[in-house]
């Protein structure tokens, strides 16, 4: 099947009689007859429900339409995009282990790693995402398990050459970790360019309507573990599972059940099956929408290009970016609808444009229907002053616009007219 009908099809196929939408399962348990069946479930010797935290039907169908958009063997819904960060590395790093990741991720998910991860005794080291395979071989050590990116950061739109980042993880016989939130399986599909694990945060383009957080973990089913020889979490039997090696019983969905049996089954992030509903129905017209906000992002940003009070633009799309070869390669068809701008004029400009515009609302939210914008010296990093932000990568000039999928010549319209106003 084609990208357009798996976002309507896949995950969930009714039988004779059945309803034809995903039903939400509201329930936390199930109903057995026999003492048996229930035991023979805990030991995972057979499938079937009977806790929600360890698996449910809704959000089941949700996680294996995702797994078959991006081209995985399974996947994992959890109740965030923080969540499903954590467990991508927590899945296979302990106290003593170390990971790679790309200095540009999400803000969050620098936090998390560098600060939060780093009190379990799980290291990092941040590295430049257009390093050499020189340099980015250089920050591996005995005790490093993976490598982090995202495939268009989150907020800095910076392109990742996924080829080169895997081909130096796999010498190192680590996966490739990637959120492909931004881009979506619409735009790109990091497993086809030797990715091993992604990573959603449901939450922007895939719920589309700002209504659930939500996040998710695919695995593409193509490391070898046993060969890595690095993994004996995965590769040795588990105590808490009655003995089970996860890849001698999982074989290519090792990871993935690790991750459901025992990982989430001890920290609990699931989502809720009424949330997991809704992201189907946002994942029903992702292509549609992404589309669309590609379409519009990429007017927006040729408009704002030729605009005398604009001094400068990133959109990986746009002739002329920096990121715009990679783009390219990765992302042909389009890559996202946010774009990150300067106005001449500095804050105080910036803030006067922001207060005028009438459609683009004022939201800390990127990535849905509704076209938003944020200014990041007044909002996420107000605390900091100009010589501050200019370290953090964030000039006091800087907005970030998220074009929604409005019609193009009425985002544009609101755009001229604030612009005037400074
Ligand atoms: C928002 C975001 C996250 C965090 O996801 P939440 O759903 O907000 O927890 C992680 N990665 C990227 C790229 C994001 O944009």
């Amino acid at each position: 099947m084609k990208i357009e009908t798996k976002c309507i099809q896949s995950g969930y196929t009714p039988k004779n009689g059945e309803p034809r939408v995903l039903p939400i399962y509201q329930s936390t348990t199930w109903k057995y007859s026999s003492t048996e069946q229930m035991g023979r479930l805990f030991d995972l010797e057979e499938s079937g429900y009977f806790y929600t935290r360890l698996a449910n039907p809704t959000n089941d169908a949700v996680a294996a339409k995702i797994a078959d958009l991006e081209g995985g063997v399974a996947g994992m819904l959890t109740s965030s995009g923080q969540a499903a960060c954590f467990y991508s590395i927590f899945n296979i790093c302990q106290a003593g282990d170390h990971f790679v990741c790309s200095s540009t991720v999400y803000g969050g998910t620098f936090n998390l790693f560098g600060v939060t991860m780093k009190k379990m005794g799980i290291e990092v080291t941040f590295v430049d995402p257009n390093a050499s395979e020189e340099e980015l071989s250089a920050a591996f050590k005995d005790n490093t398990k993976a490598m982090f990116g995202e495939t268009i950061a989150n907020p800095a739109l910076v392109v990742l050459d996924i080829e080169k980042w895997a081909k130096v993880a796999h010498a190192h016989q680590v996966p490739l970790i990637i959120d492909n939130t931004f881009a979506t399986p619409i735009n790109c599909r990091p497993f086809e360019w030797g990715a091993d694990i992604v990573v959603h945060s449901t939450t922007k383009y895939m719920d589309g309507h700002a209504t659930s957080v939500g996040g998710a973990i695919i695995d593409s089913g193509n490391f070898d573990w046993e060969a890595s020889g690095k993994f004996p979490c995965l590769t040795t039997p588990d105590a808490s599972y009655h003995g089970i090696t996860y890849t001698q019983k999982f074989g290519k969905a090792a990871y993935i059940t690790k991750a459901t049996a025992q990982v989430m089954r001890d920290l609990g992030s699931i989502p809720s099956p009424q949330n997991a509903f809704l992201l189907n129905l946002g994942l029903e017209t992702l292509a549609l929408r992404v589309r669309q906000h590609c379409k519009n992002a990429m007017a927006v940003a040729e408009f704002l290009s030729h605009h005398e009070k604009i001094s400068w633009v990133n959109y990986c799309s746009l002739p002329g970016d920096k990121y715009y070869d990679l783009a390219q390669k990765y992302l042909p068809n389009g890559s996202c609808g946010v774009i990150s701008f300067g106005v001449k004029g500095g804050r105080s400009a910036a803030v006067t444009f922001m207060d005028s515009l009438k459609l683009a609302a004022i939201v800390t939210h990127v990535a849905d229907a509704r076209t938003s914008v944020l200014h990041p010296a007044s909002h996420t990093h107000r605390q900091l002053n100009d010589e501050e932000l200019k370290a953090a990568g964030v000039t006091p000039d800087l907005i970030r616009f998220s074009v929604g999928i409005e019609d193009q010549e009425d985002i544009i319209e609101d755009i001229r007219q604030a612009l005037e106003k400074i």
